[in-house]
């Protein structure tokens, strides 16, 4: 018999990486929330790599954190070891990576939750969903308690009907040994929606005493240390190492002899796996004449013994993790304290959202992380956000938050998910973002914390920072319009940066312009340059040195803007439109794009579809005006 718990304005079912972001979003919007997940001891579990961040995820991070969210203030207190990655490439793939304490990390974000006004944390399994009129009304628990809402978020990651397999052995439970969901994967297909089962993977974890370090290469931490948050200061604190070994041929015989009995390869998984964190034993078929492959060890926190073997995802039994690990330098006498398995879940297909993360099919109904078929913390926190925000913007009747392709990389996931749809867990990569020499990690601040201010979820203090660095890169650029005389000075940094010395005079920011000159430089010679963040400083030269490419790249989001402003009606018949190619109907019909842009990249539309579509938009308009006139 259903008991009535309470009526809230929105319910995130799930407290992970997503659920998190999602709940904290909506309750900082002034919003009645209520949180469930399956297990309060799990909340931001990091079920497998201890590190935030990293290529692409980096930026995920930082949007997260413009856009006012928690991920990147709680990588900043948390870390044990901080890594800028490719610095020897240009800015646009600069991405940050925390090492973190898993266990710091989830009491972090816990104690957040717990803190939040507004927000209510509770333990229970969502089991159905309930839905009136084709508008969710709330939610129905395990053991029959009812909770009203007005907007729900579903956020409940690789836990529906998850399955883990280590070898032959398999069992149904959710990662880490907690249990798993089962209710919810019925009521959403009761609600119309196909699930798919997705597979993803994590390595065995090994006890750090019975390691040879000294075998191994080290991975320490930068100094300065660079942090996440555009509300962080200054970090100082002694840093954990990592460590790299290799595997060898010993490795590669101990597994590949025994691939049968890997339920990846033996057919007892029947899910699309993650073809960019591939299992080792997937690493060894797919790129056989590699000699070794790095495995980089990692401490799981700082009150723990526990060592991550990054790298080493396997599902392989435990007899095989153990030979094959035991071969590898440094591993000799390895103890595996957890071995590594594959787990496989239900998730959605995300073509059925919009770009705002909500339901085609169920108003007020929103998806975030794993459960779009995506893959990892930073893409789930970053769906969490913008689900969030847009369940509370739907419960107070106010426009949606759209993050387009050239506002964010968050809006590159919407519109991958929403639009392209995937047959595999989606992991956001740098080649995804058409621009992303704009879209980088150092300006999200930039691109995004202003446009959010409208959700409310921006502090002031957040945005006084903002100003502030917009105050001082004006009054920068202003500056620098100065002109610098071709004296013995600034001729003697310029050869001595191997440039050819001026032979009149030029302007500072023409001057800022050679890649081998930094605003430090300037303002060393020129004191009357006003003396700014280095934040603020990184993004004048960065502007300064890729200006031209950055111009031809704001030219391309000028024209791509264009088609995504060209806004396709609701109530479109396409099975109508007769130039329009069979195929082109089919899914114009089924995936209904808000507009132009969104239309022309979903496969199967081809650029003359686009050309009728516009065509038919055209008549439409000119009848609709015609109609206004008589
Ligand atoms: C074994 C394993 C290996 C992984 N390997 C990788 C990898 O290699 N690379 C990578 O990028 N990512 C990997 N990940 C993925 C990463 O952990 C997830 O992407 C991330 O945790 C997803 O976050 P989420 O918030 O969507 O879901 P989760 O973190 O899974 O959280 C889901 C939340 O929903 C709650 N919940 C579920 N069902 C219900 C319900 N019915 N009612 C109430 N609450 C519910 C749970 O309690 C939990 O709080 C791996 C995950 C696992 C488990």
């Amino acid at each position: 018999m259903a008991v009535f718990g309470r009526q809230f304005d929105i319910i995130v079912a799930g407290a992970g990486h997503a659920g998190v972001e999602a709940a904290l979003a909506c309750a900082r919007m002034g919003l009645s929330t209520l949180c469930l997940c399956l297990n309060l001891d799990s909340i931001a579990l990091c079920a497998c790599n201890p590190a935030i961040g990293g290529t692409s995820k980096g930026h995920l991070v930082r949007e997260i954190d413009a856009l006012g969210g928690e991920m990147g203030l709680a990588a900043d207190e948390t870390f044990i070891q901080m890594r800028m990655l490719n610095l020897s490439k240009g800015p646009a793939v600069h991405s940050l990576r925390a090492q973190i304490d898993k266990n710091r990390y989830h009491m972090r974000m816990k104690y957040a939750l717990e803190r939040q006004e507004g927000l209510t944390v509770a333990q229970d399994e969502c089991e159905r969903i309930l839905v009136e009129n084709g508008r969710v009304t709330g939610v129905r628990c395990a053991g029959g308690t009812e909770y009203g809402c007005r907007a729900l978020v579903i956020c409940a990651g690789v836990y529906l009907k998850s399955l883990i397999h280590i070898g032959e052995y398999s069992r149904e439970q959710g990662p880490s040994g907690l249990a798993r969901a089962t209710g919810l994967s019925e009521s959403l297909q009761e609600l119309g929606f196909e699930l798919r089962r997705f597979k993803t993977g994590t390595p065995p974890r090994v006890s750090r005493r019975s390691l040879d370090l000294s075998k191994m290469e080290l991975q320490p931490g930068d100094e300065p240390i660079p942090h996440f948050s555009f509300l962080t200061d200054r970090l100082e604190r002694e840093q954990k190492c990592c460590y790299l070994t290799y595997t060898n041929s010993e490795t590669h015989s101990a597994i590949l002899s025994n691939l049968d009995r890997s339920p990846m390869f033996s057919g007892r998984i029947n899910a699309a796996p993650t073809r960019y964190c591939p299992s080792i034993e997937d690493k060894l078929v797919r790129f056989k004449d590699k000699e070794r492959h790095q495995l980089f060890i990692e401490p799981e926190g700082e009150f723990t013994d526990e060592m991550y073997v990054q790298g080493f995802s396997t599902s392989l039994p435990r007899d095989v993790q153990q030979l094959a690990l035991r071969t590898v330098p440094g591993l000799e006498n390895c103890e595996i304290m957890r071995w590594g398995y594959a787990i496989e879940y239900d998730c959605i297909d995300p073509t059925e959202l919009d770009p705002t993360l909500g339901s085609k099919r169920v108003a007020g109904l929103y998806f975030a992380g794993q459960i779009n078929g995506s893959s990892g913390y930073e893409e789930a926190a970053a769906q969490g956000i913008l689900a969030g925000i847009n369940a509370a913007l739907f419960v107070k009747n106010e426009a949606p938050f759209i993050l387009r392709r050239s506002d964010a990389y968050i809006g590159v996931l919407a519109d991958d998910l929403a639009t392209k749809g995937t047959n595999e867990p989606y992991r956001m990569m740098t080649s995804r973002a058409e621009y992303r020499l704009v879209l980088r990690q150092d300006n999200a601040d930039l691109r995004l914390t202003e446009a959010a201010r409208r959700t409310g979820l921006i502090s002031d203090a957040r945005y006084d920072r903002l100003m502030y660095k917009k105050d001082e890169l004006i009054r920068a650029k202003e500056a620098l319009s100065a002109v610098a005389p071709p004296n013995a000075t600034v001729n003697g940094l310029l050869i001595s940066r191997g440039e050819s010395p001026l032979v009149t005079g030029a302007r500072l920011d023409r001057l800022l312009r050679r890649s081998t000159v930094s605003y430090t430089d300037l303002l060393r010679l020129f004191p009357e340059l006003p003396d700014i963040s280095e934040e603020a400083a990184f993004e004048l030269e960065t502007e300064a040195h890729y200006g031209g490419y950055i111009e031809r790249e704001n030219e391309r989001i000028r024209r791509f803007e264009g088609q995504e402003s060209v806004r396709l009606p609701a109530d479109i018949d396409y099975s109508a439109i007769s130039g329009l190619r069979i195929e082109a109907r089919q899914k114009l019909s089924s995936l209904r794009p808000l507009n132009l842009g969104q239309a022309s990249r979903i496969s199967g539309v081809s650029p003359a579809d686009i050309a009728v579509l516009l065509i038919k938009l055209k008549e439409m308009n000119e009848k609709r005006r015609g109609g206004e006139a008589e």
